[in-house]
């Protein structure tokens, strides 16, 4: 799935939690896409600012961004694994399951059906098994119709709780 819809379905799932706990869930959940692409990109603005040669979208490659660690970053933000051991090794410290991080459990869900072996299917079980499902792109119109419908709905759910909410208020 697109950054964005991942940013949208985030704040429609949490939108209506307390700010530090909604921030938190936007972070957790677009935080995966945000390592794999956010970073190499600024890291290629600023090598091409100073002069280097580097190119935001690479030459060849089957994702058509050309970078190994790209690959590792997308590995280890988007295994159901390593976040099953983070969401333990985080419960151990602060005594208590962090809820904001079920949203980086629900991206790498997300993530499994709507990406194609042509572009980042979802390494969810890495690096246990090097097995990806072979699912269907968000450009494709089985995903983009269902996916904008789906969002329509939880903003309408979201909406109708907020009208409420502040109806409640007055
Ligand atoms: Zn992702």
């Amino acid at each position: 799935m697109d950054i964005i819809s991942h940013g949208l379905y985030g704040w429609a799932v949490f939108g209506n939690k307390n700010r530090k706990e909604f921030w938190l869930s936007i972070g957790f959940w677009i935080l995966p896409d945000f390592l794999t692409f956010g970073l190499p990109f600024a890291i290629n603005i600023i090598t091409m600012l100073s002069g280097g040669s580097g190119s935001i979208f690479g030459q060849a490659g089957h994702h058509n961004i050309d970078a190994k660690y790209i690959d590792a970053i997308y590995n280890i933000t988007h295994s159901l694994i390593i976040r099953g051991i983070v969401f333990w090794a985080l419960w151990r410290i602060y005594k208590k399951p962090m809820k904001a991080s079920f949203a980086r459990l629900l991206h790498i869900l997300i993530d499994i059906p709507t990406h194609s072996l042509a572009f980042f299917a979802t390494p969810f079980l890495w690096p246990i098994f090097n097995y990806k499902f072979d699912g269907i792109p968000r450009s494709n119109k089985i995903i983009f119709i269902p996916n904008i419908i789906v969002l329509i709905i939880l903003y309408s759910i979201y909406m109708y709780k907020k009208f409420h909410k502040t109806k409640k208020t007055k």
